[in-house]
């Protein structure tokens, strides 16, 4: 009769979800690693302000970073340094709802 050893079942388990990652590609590998949070860090942390309400007369902080045309795995683009631009979270919704021709829904 079989024993249940849950500890090692968990073991083995994490080893194959690995095994999935590597084959499958890292969120590092598909462009949100550390090289995105540290970039983001990086600008966001000097208090920088939304460009989108600047253009409006409004001062207010900016929380994400946006690619000005998306990169779409387009890496040179994606890190391209003058294709992004600092927004707040409410301008950045509304830009992705413009772009998406809704919110979210595609067409
Ligand atoms: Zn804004």
């Amino acid at each position: 009769m079989a024993i249940k050893r849950p500890g090692h079942k968990d073991a083995a388990a994490k080893a194959k979800k690995r095994e999935r990652d590597r084959t499958r590609g890292s969120a590092a590998s598909r462009g949100y690693g550390t090289r995105h949070r540290a970039v983001r860090r990086g600008l966001l942390a000097g208090g920088v302000l939304c460009v989108e309400c600047k253009r409006r007369g409004m001062l207010r902080g900016a929380t994400v970073f946006d690619h000005i045309r998306p990169f779409k795995g387009d890496t040179t683009l994606q890190w391209d340094e003058s294709n992004r631009q600092p927004l707040c979270k409410q301008c950045h919704d509304e830009k992705t709802a413009s772009e998406s021709g809704g919110w979210g829904k595609a067409r």
